[in-house]
């Protein structure tokens, strides 16, 4: 997450005055965020809509039977778009454009409510013409329509009320007047009521929006955190912490599973003298490219290669006798041989490296991990002993070693 973008949210946050809409590209991403959450808000508000104008043409043929089947016709002809509309509203275009749609529907719910009034009989064509306060309520309130095309769909429900009532129904003044006031009153405060609203739920989105980039950071953070705990700086390999915590699970591991758990100890031949003749620099290269060719052991999920410190690395190797534990060990002893790093102070004339090999099926009369390592080390300073470049296991004899 890019700083800016922070200070942006923050900025936003801190200093909007009355200004609704954000700076691109955030205003697309909130109208996306802002249409998918409010959708089900659209849905149910048409849905009620339309039950409400059809609901209440079931009185018609009671209160007004002459007029009932013209009724039914604006009645039908407002709920079927509405309908379309609702059906087709999880279009991607629709989705796109939800704000008109709904401006454009709750239009229509007043024309149908105006008309309804106009082709009534006194008294109902009152009781129509009041029912265009609760349309635009259930507009302003319930869809969740936002400020401005509240203010353009008020427009137009207006102009739709006075053409209506002055030009089509030519009614007294007396009912323009109040009609007029009805609806202006009521469209000034649901926009106030939408203003507030919209503006709430932006600061809301603001402060959704930072409080999950902070918290990515934070995530982000503790990754880098993780990692730099368990990996060695220089090798990039796992450090001292990773591998007694591994060589802790894998022991209980291979406890429980009664298999034996395989440890190899390696240790650079000569490292001081490499150091002391091709310089501390050259010494941190060798050690990148042994420790890189230690990876290449790993093989199952448990096994581990870690830096145990100076030029000091441990192999651990689940589900391996003593026996498959030294053939892997004489792989690796090969390897870094092959690896041809010159060194004019080892008698091959490269970097070699010596190895100690210890395995076991962990029991709990053993005190732990621990006397793997001591039986690795152990094992490992008799290759030291016996000339170096070699392999000593655990338990086994001195002259059953390999020697390069
Ligand atoms: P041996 O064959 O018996 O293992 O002899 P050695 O010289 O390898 O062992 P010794 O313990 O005497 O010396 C280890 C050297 O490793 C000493 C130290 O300067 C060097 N060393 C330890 N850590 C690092 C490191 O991170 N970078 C470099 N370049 N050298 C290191
Ligand atoms: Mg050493
Ligand atoms: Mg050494």
């Amino acid at each position: 997450m890019e700083q800016s973008q922070i200070d942006t949210l923050r900025q936003l946050l801190d200093n909007r005055g009355l200004h609704l809409r954000f700076p691109d590209p955030l205003e697309g991403e909130f109208q996306q965020d802002y249409t998918q959450r409010y959708h089900s808000h659209m849905i149910i508000s048409g849905l009620l809509g339309v039950l409400a104008i059809l609901g209440c043409g079931v009185i018609d043929p009671f209160w007004m039977p002459e007029q009932s089947s013209e009724l039914w016709q604006l009645r039908i002809m407002t709920a079927v778009p509405v309908l379309i509309v609702l059906m087709i509203s999880k279009t991607r275009l629709a989705m796109a454009h939800m704000q008109p749609i709904v401006a454009f529907c709750a239009c229509l719910f007043v024309a149908c409510v105006v008309g309804l009034s106009l082709k009534s009989i006194v008294p109902f064509n009152y009781f129509y013409a009041g029912s265009i306060t609760m349309v635009m309520l259930v507009v302003f309130v319930l869809t969740r329509l936002q400020f401005v095309w509240g203010c353009i769909a008020a427009v137009i429900m207006l102009a739709i009320v006075n053409i209506g009532y002055v030009h089509i129904g030519n009614a007294d003044l007396k009912m323009i007047v109040a009609v007029n006031f009805i609806s202006v009153s009521s469209a000034i405060f649901s926009l106030l009521g939408t203003f507030l609203v919209e503006r709430s739920l932006r600061q809301n989105y603001l402060q959704s929006r930072l409080l999950s980039f902070e918290n990515s950071d934070l995530g982000e953070a503790n990754l880098r955190l993780q990692y730099m705990t368990a990996i060695d700086g220089l090798t990039q390999i796992a450090n001292r912490r990773s591998l007694d915590t591994t060589l802790g699970t894998e022991w209980q591991r291979a406890m429980r599973k009664q298999e034996p758990l395989g440890v190899v100890m390696i240790d650079v031949d000569h490292f001081k003298l490499y150091n002391d003749t091709y310089g501390h620099q050259a010494g941190d290269e060798c050690l990148r490219e042994v420790a890189g060719t230690l990876k290449d052991f790993t093989r199952r999920p448990g096994d581990l290669a870690a830096r145990y410190g100076g030029e000091e690395f441990v192999l651990i190797l689940t589900n391996n006798t003593p026996q498959q534990a030294r053939i892997v060990a004489e792989r690796v002893r090969d390897k870094i041989l092959a690896l041809g790093i010159p060194n004019q102070r080892s008698s091959h004339g490269n970097v070699t490296a010596s190895l100690g090999v210890a395995s076991m099926i962990p029991t709990a009369q053993a005190t732990g991990p621990e006397v793997l390592l001591l039986a690795a080390d152990q094992a490992l300073y008799r290759a030291k002993r016996t000339g170096r470049n070699r392999v000593a296991v655990d338990g086994e004899p001195d002259d059953t070693q390999s020697v390069a």
